[in-house]
């Protein structure tokens, strides 16, 4: 009798781990993918945090987990998507525009020909925040002033830099910092520094903590026939504004004018079709879904979410483009080998 029971536990143990075994043969394994963002409190990191949760929808079908990661921005995530560090990045269009030319941080190195786009985003625009007890009125007073410019490795450091050379101010002018954007809104309260440029679309929780604050704060234009040549001569540069209703109490439709670039979602050519397929379809094929996530994503539309690209597009992202039969603008289409 006891042996009979010790074979048949036997018996059920040995079947269940051959059939746990047969499991694990069966399905294989789930491929972790990383989407490097940006700051906690901008608009990159729930980004990235949204296109994960869209695409972790469909795990069991593609087999894929993604998650968010915060980074340091723009210039850090193309850098760690080339290094193979992460598979799908948030970057500004301008700094893809010079990494793929060899442009500003990419000199050195040289045209970054791996990049692939996925598709487009919110636009960002370049945005100054200066404190009222600063005194600055106006973009020539930011001489002499602490500014943040931003931290090496985000998208607004380049911008900030274009913005102050358009007025024919040198970073010599200023006392120049380059703190994270996290952290400027609590340096500007503590009155550690009189103005920070970040790079963001709106609203986002940055620019609320800073207008939030003990000290009135006031969003400062960045216009005029200076910042107009200035577009003329990027391409990936156009006049942007930012809504104040989000930030003053009864601001109303004003505006304050200023230039910007678009956010992008991006791969580089290694990686796999599945990949890149399935994050263009789980973000399209629920497109309302994800612009509930962030007012940022209310001017967005399919057609407008393929323009403004500077990186061909992943054979991936086409494969699903074809599948619902959208336009492909022929720019955009890989070069062949
Ligand atoms: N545009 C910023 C950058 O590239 C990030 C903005 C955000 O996190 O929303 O560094």
């Amino acid at each position: 009798m006891q042996t009979k029971r010790y074979f048949m536990k036997l018996y059920f143990f040995l079947v269940l781990t051959l059939l746990s075994a047969c499991d694990s043969w069966d399905t294989p394994r789930r491929v972790h993918l990383t989407i490097g963002t940006g700051g906690l409190t901008g608009v990159y990191y729930p980004t990235g945090q949204s296109i994960a949760k869209l695409l972790n929808q469909k795990k069991k079908q593609h087999n894929l987990k993604a998650q968010a990661e915060s980074t340091a921005g723009s210039v850090y995530n193309i850098n760690a998507l080339l290094a193979g560090e992460m598979e799908v990045a948030l970057a500004q269009s301008d700094r893809v525009y010079q990494a793929y030319q060899g442009e500003k941080e990419w000199k050195e190195a040289g045209p970054q020909r791996e990049l692939r786009s996925l598709f487009a985003l919110h636009s960002e625009v370049v945005t100054l925040i200066v404190s009222k007890a600063s005194g600055i009125q106006q973009f020539q007073d930011l001489k002499g002033k602490r500014i943040n410019l931003g931290n090496l490795g985000s998208g607004q450091l380049a911008n900030a830099q274009d913005a102050l050379n358009a007025f024919g101010i040198s970073v010599n002018d200023i006392q120049a910092e380059y703190v994270k954007a996290i952290e400027a809104p609590g340096l500007l309260q503590d009155e550690r520094l009189d103005a920070f440029f970040y790079t963001v679309g709106h609203p986002n929780g940055n620019i609320k903590e800073a207008a939030n604050g003990r000290l009135p704060i006031r969003i400062l234009p960045i216009t005029g026939p200076e910042i107009k040549l200035m577009i003329l001569e990027q391409p990936y540069y156009s006049l942007a504004g930012i809504p104040l209703k989000y930030y003053q109490k009864g601001a109303m439709d004003e505006v304050a004018q200023s230039f910007g670039v678009k956010a992008m979602v991006l791969t580089r050519a290694q990686v796999s079709d599945e990949i890149a397929y399935w994050v263009t379809k789980q973000t399209f094929d629920n497109l309302e879904e994800f612009k509930a996530t962030h007012p940022a994503f209310a001017g967005l539309t399919k057609a407008n979410m393929l323009q403004g690209l500077f990186a061909p597009l992943h054979p991936g992202a086409i494969r699903y483009y074809k599948e619902v039969g959208m336009r492909i603008p022929p720019n955009l289409l890989p070069p062949h080998e």
